[in-house]
């Protein structure tokens, strides 16, 4: 087992006219699961496929461990990759399939069998070792994915999408099993995922990238509770947080007709603030401010109201998350409220403020 460190590493594409991935610094600790997520493009499967030596370093260094690997082979970097599509040989069995690149690493044949069988017996695929990958549902395949990382013992686990060929129900099953079995083993783990819900349920810390750019690296919680900028705060979170561009008068804010109570120090210079509320952090209430619902989405449990801002400011897109027994129809008014305590407040630069 061994840390990941990216040391201000860069990638520029030929041609490209920016850089796929500029500058990253990150460390994943020893044992970590670490994700990295964003939107298409952000450069999350170039900085794997860095660390795997499948691309090249444009700038900057890698380390696993102590071990510079910037310029190592992909062959002695020890680690062991399961990608979206885990291309398992159709004509292997299972255990064969596991089994494989311990036989072309000249592993005795007694030790690949109990190998095997230690991985199969984890990921409860012992029952199936002898049939073939067409004889298996889609997550026994990922499992035997899985496995066949997990038999080299490898210093570090590299995922790129791998639950993407799966359905809801099962990615929600596997994701669950891959999250635990890592924590299980303690093998330092970087995961790919553009599914920020995937992200948060499964990483120790969640790396948040856009167009190349580390936006922020914190736990799941952290992110959620105290976004970095409006990007990170809009990425993570569904219904995504409300945002309101808000002009600041004699220091002061209002939302529609709420005065928002926030520090006059971190405002007293700003000519407008882009004041974020969760969805979920909205209730319906007797004082507050005024909302013309323009869409009821009743999921069971809970109600998504849609709908604008009224006032005297111009009319802000507002989205609020209420209990599914909320009473409220198409074109109603509502007051919405929250505690002052849930607010976040941001520059027109986008960064945090306070
Ligand atoms: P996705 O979720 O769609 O897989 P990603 O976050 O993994 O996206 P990357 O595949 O790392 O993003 O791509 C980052 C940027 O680099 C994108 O703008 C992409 O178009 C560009 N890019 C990726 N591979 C190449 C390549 N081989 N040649 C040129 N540009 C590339």
């Amino acid at each position: 087992m061994a840390s990941v460190t990216f040391d201000s590493v860069t990638r520029r594409y030929p041609g490209a006219d920016r850089p796929a991935l500029a500058a990253l610094d990150l460390s994943v600790a020893d044992g970590e699961f670490m994700v990295l997520v964003g939107p298409s493009g952000c450069g999350k499967t170039t900085t794997l496929r860095m660390l795997a030596g499948l691309e090249p370093v444009d700038a900057g260094r890698i380390l696993i461990g102590d071990n510079d690997v910037t310029a190592t082979d992909p062959g002695h970097r020890d680690i062991a990759m399961v990608f979206q599509n885990y291309a398992l040989y159709p004509h292997m069995t299972v255990a064969q399939n596991m089994g494989f690149a311990l036989k072309v690493a000249k592993v005795p044949k007694a030790q690949i069998r109990a190998r095997v069988a230690e991985a199969a017996e984890l990921l409860g695929l012992t029952q199936h070792l002898q049939r073939k990958p067409k004889d298996l549902s889609g997550g026994e395949r990922q499992r035997v994915a899985m496995g066949r990382a997990i038999v080299r013992r490898p210093q570090v686990f590299l995922m790129d999408e791998p639950l993407s060929n799966l359905d809801a129900m099962l990615r929600v099953q596997t994701r669950n099993q891959i999250a635990e079995l890592q924590r299980r083993l303690a093998i330092t783990t970087v995961y790919v995922t553009h599914d920020q819900v995937e992200a948060m349920t499964m990483g120790d810390r969640v790396a948040v990238l856009r167009d190349g750019v580390l936006q922020q690296c914190a736990p799941p919680r952290e992110l959620y509770r105290s976004p970095a900028n409006v990007f990170v705060a809009g990425f993570v979170g569904s219904p995504a947080m409300n945002l309101f561009t808000v002009p600041v008068l004699d220091g002061a804010v209002t939302l529609g007709d709420l005065p928002v109570a926030i520090d006059r120090t971190v405002t007293a210079a700003a000519g407008e603030v882009v004041v974020g509320v969760r969805p979920e952090h909205l209730q319906v209430a007797d004082r507050g401010f005024t909302v013309e619902v323009d869409f009821v989405e009743e999921l069971g449990a809970d109600t998504y109201l849609y709908g604008q801002t009224t006032g005297p400011q111009r009319a802000h897109a507002v989205v609020a998350r209420v209990p599914g027994d909320t009473d409220v129809r198409r074109g109603a008014r509502v007051t919405l409220n929250f505690d002052a305590t849930n607010l976040h407040l941001f520059g027109t630069d986008g960064a945090r403020l306070g």
